[in-house]
């Protein structure tokens, strides 16, 4: 999954969202990548969220729509991205040690923030001041 997650100069939040799917998958099997509220959900009003990782894991939680309900309640998006990963585990603690899934985050501030359930997630972050690659992981 590429998830992308921008505050533009105008104050506007936008969000996009693609996937080569799963390898082996299903005949038929939809990831969470094109649900609305799974793969990705934006609110202008309050922030933008995307994941990567095992989609089924990902829908169980609508992870990307938690996150933003999240933050429209007061956490940040580091917070609101732990929160997420969180509740994964907790739905999927049969499996867990075979599941990696993460999050982005960001809020109406700009502030952002990153999770995955396993460590070695890594996401670019791009800024006025330049860009660089950042990494998140529960078990950094
Ligand atoms: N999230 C995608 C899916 O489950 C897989 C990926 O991260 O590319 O379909």
């Amino acid at each position: 999954t590429i998830g992308m997650i921008a505050l533009g100069a105008d104050g506007k939040l936008a969000g996009s969202c693609t996937t080569s799917g799963l390898a082996f998958k299903m005949h038929g099997r939809v990831g969470d990548s094109p649900i609305i509220g799974a793969g990705l959900y934006v609110d202008d009003e309050v922030g933008a969220a995307t994941a990567t990782g095992l989609g089924e894991s990902i829908i169980r939680i609508c992870g990307s729509f938690l996150i933003v309900e999240l933050m429209r309640q007061g956490r940040s998006p580091q917070e609101a991205c732990e929160e997420a990963v969180r509740r994964l585990i907790a739905k999927n603690a049969k499996d867990i040690k075979d599941i990696q899934a993460g999050f982005l985050a960001i809020n109406k501030d700009g502030e952002y923030g990153a999770f995955a359930v396993q460590k070695g997630f890594t996401f670019a972050r791009h800024q006025s001041q330049g860009k660089d690659l950042l990494q998140a992981g529960y078990k950094m």
